[in-house]
């Protein structure tokens, strides 16, 4: 049977390949350290959980608008007033199966074949297989690590061209931690207004955000951004729910009406007590995303003070979310146990065999100079994994 060629253009995610090897190890017995992984090592908050058995036993149990309850979606405008200042009618909130569905249903209505989606490099994974999905070309545009990985005015009008239609933009990010001030949004802004583009504004991680920095939204910082901006959010990252598969956009009606068109034909509704749940994650107490918050920031300055004691390793500082991004770039052209390493791939595959300790090399997101490490461990885990990369990088030859 042929593939259709949309479905021979997507490439497997190497992050999860990463997980199902140091998974696999796992299942023999082997001690590996997983630092590979993007979700929280917390539980769900109990009273979520409460929340959810409430709805079966309340017979919450039945399809929901497609867009989403009415009482999850005030509760996500709600959030958007008190966090950002931001005014959303229900009609413009789109509840979707996790925020990767959200930013699949507004690339899939945002762009098509013959567009260009500027992704500023780093980028998470996912963005530029959906921008294929939807016929549209990825124009990466290479952030410096010297400016914290964060793109420029001048390095967005530079990429802009007649074919450009919309300009991803993630923060906190992942994997690079970083998180754009007021002031960098607003100089941002001025060439999205200037060329009439419109921006995706993933904040899946704005609860995740660390010492005195400031989350701020793109769209909370006009009108004419507002009205070019497709926020993206959810609750997995912040209330340790991303089993739960719910997340979230807010939009111009015409949008949020073409999202939730697309997604009646595809998986209607998400879950109906996962809704129930999420709709308590918003308006119950915060207390516990603060609890969580706190220790990502306590293994955040352990984790950095280690790596940067690594000779030849250098990292900048992240802001959010919790990913480290080491550059790794002086290893290259040194061996282990005569294996060479060429670039970040190749120092991943080694820590893995040799050390059992599990790496995202910075392949995955455009840049085989660096290695992703997730703090969302155990601080003991955390301990273990970097003694182990500490001790293979001071043997390389
Ligand atoms: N956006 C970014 C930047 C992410 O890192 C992730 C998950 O790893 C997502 C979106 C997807 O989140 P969800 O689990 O809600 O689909």
């Amino acid at each position: 049977m042929r593939l259709s060629s949309r479905a021979q253009m997507i490439s497997p995610s190497p992050t999860l390949a990463i997980d199902a090897k140091a998974k696999e190890m796992k299942s023999r017995g082997i001690s590996v350290i997983g630092f590979g992984a993007g979700e929280p090592d917390f539980d769900t908050p109990d009273h979520i959980k409460e929340a959810a058995v409430a709805a079966v036993w309340g017979g919450m149990t039945k399809y929901t608008p497609v867009a989403g309850t009415n009482e999850l979606r005030e509760a996500i405008c709600q959030k958007f007033k008190i966090d950002q200042g931001l005014d959303y009618k229900l009609a413009q909130i789109v509840v979707s199966a996790g925020a990767k569905h959200s930013l699949y249903n507004a690339i899939q209505v945002l762009v098509q074949s013959g567009d260009e989606v500027i992704l500023p490099s780093p980028y998470w994974v996912s963005y530029l297989e959906q921008i294929k999905l939807a016929g549209a070309e990825a124009r990466f545009v290479e952030t410096r690590e010297d400016n914290d990985f964060k793109l420029t005015p001048a390095e967005l009008e530079a990429a802009i061209n007649s074919r450009t239609k919309l300009l991803i933009l993630n923060s906190p990010s992942n994997p690079t931690g970083a998180v754009y001030s007021e002031i960098e949004l607003e100089a941002l802004g001025e060439v999205i207004i200037k060329h009439d583009i419109t921006v995706i504004s993933d904040e899946i991680y704005e609860k995740l955000i660390y010492d005195d920095t400031r989350h701020v939204s793109i769209a909370s910082l006009s009108q004419e951004l507002k009205e070019r901006t497709v926020v993206i959010n959810g609750v997995s990252k912040a209330y340790a729910m991303t089993g739960w598969r719910i997340g979230y956009a807010a939009a111009t009606t015409s949008v949020a009406s073409a999202m939730a068109d697309l997604q009646s034909h595809s998986t209607s509704n998400p879950t109906s007590i996962a809704q129930a749940a999420s709709t308590v994650a918003l308006t119950g107490e915060q207390e516990p995303v603060s609890r969580m918050v706190a220790e990502y920031t306590r293994r955040r300055d352990y984790a950095l003070d280690r790596l940067r004691a690594i000779p030849g390793i250098t990292c900048t500082k992240p802001d959010g979310a919790f990913y480290l991004f080491p550059n790794v770039k002086n290893c290259f052209g040194k061996s282990f146990k005569g294996k060479i390493i060429n670039n970040a791939s190749d120092l991943a595959a080694i820590l893995l065999d040799e050390t059992q300790v599990a790496v995202v090399p910075g392949l995955a997101f455009g840049n085989d100079d660096y290695l992703r490490i997730s703090y969302a461990i155990s601080m003991d885990g955390l301990k273990e994994g970097l003694d182990r990369i500490n001790s293979l990088i001071s043997e390389l030859k």
